[in-house]
């Protein structure tokens, strides 16, 4: 393991573009579960009708009252966490110039909160709120004193800017995404098994593009027999703070 380590940090050490590419598994070392697999966790919510009742378009149109509920828990979750030693790492990889931008699928900000600088949230963040009818913007820190679900100025009920099944992605997004992917010269899959769309074609993007695939996953992903390069398995709270220490040491090596 150490050696393939290494092998992983000597590429990254000789890129210029190294793009991070994480999902909802780095966080769940912080304490914020996996929306989608780990329903059970929700108080009160039943893992086996959680997309349709609650991770759906429908059902926020339907009964936002309800899904608020989720929400209102889950942004309750996401004050108390604090970044883990896994966002730390790819925040100091930042630091030593060899992390160019991180595409996640998170919704928690927990890159931010460690320091990442150009992260782009490919499904939203769960803090900024929109009115459905006329797209006023708000931040969960504006409504959040007040009555559950906050409505808008003009009476229509706030979704936070997340896309539930049935939703479109953000085109915003994708479309910064894949620019990244393609001019990516090493990206670094971090806790994420491959199986969201069309998030999930990233790392296909990038090793078209003839980028190497670097991987830090728990179990073998969508990726890992297919384009992965490196693949070091592992927890991310564990691999990433490795990883990046052996970039650090080259670096510094190289610089005596
Ligand atoms: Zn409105």
């Amino acid at each position: 393991m150490s050696n393939i380590i290494k092998q992983a940090a000597t590429v990254i050490a000789d890129s210029r573009v190294v793009i991070g590419y994480t999902g909802a598994g780095i966080s769940t070392e912080s304490g914020i579960p996996d929306f989608r697999t780990m329903g059970e966790f929700w108080e009160g919510f039943d893992p086996a009708t959680f997309e349709v009742e609650i991770d759906s378009r429908e059902a926020f149109e339907q009964n936002p009252e309800k899904v608020w509920r989720f929400f209102s828990q889950a942004l309750g979750l996401m004050e108390q966490v604090e970044p883990n030693d896994g966002h730390k790492a790819l925040a100091r990889l930042g630091r030593l110039g060899r992390m160019a931008a991180i595409v996640t699928q998170n919704v928690d900000s927990l890159h931010q909160a460690a320091g990442s600088e150009n992260v782009i949230e490919f499904h939203g963040n769960m803090r900024q709120l929109h009115c459905l009818k006329c797209e006023a913007r708000y931040t969960w820190d504006e409504v959040k004193a007040g009555k559950i679900p906050p409505l808008c100025r003009c009476g229509y009920v706030l979704k936070p800017i997340v896309p539930l099944f049935g939703d479109h992605v953000n085109l915003e997004a994708a479309s910064a995404s894949e620019v990244l992917a393609a001019n990516a010269q090493v990206m670094l899959v971090a806790c994420t098994h491959g199986d969201i769309a069309p998030v999930n074609r990233m790392p296909m993007v990038a090793k078209e593009y003839g980028a190497v695939i670097v991987e830090v996953n728990r179990d073998k992903s969508l990726y890992t027999d297919r384009i992965t390069d490196y693949f070091l398995q592992g927890e991310a709270g564990e691999v990433l703070p490795a990883l990046v220490r052996e970039v650090e040491e080259i670096l510094a090596s190289a610089a005596n």
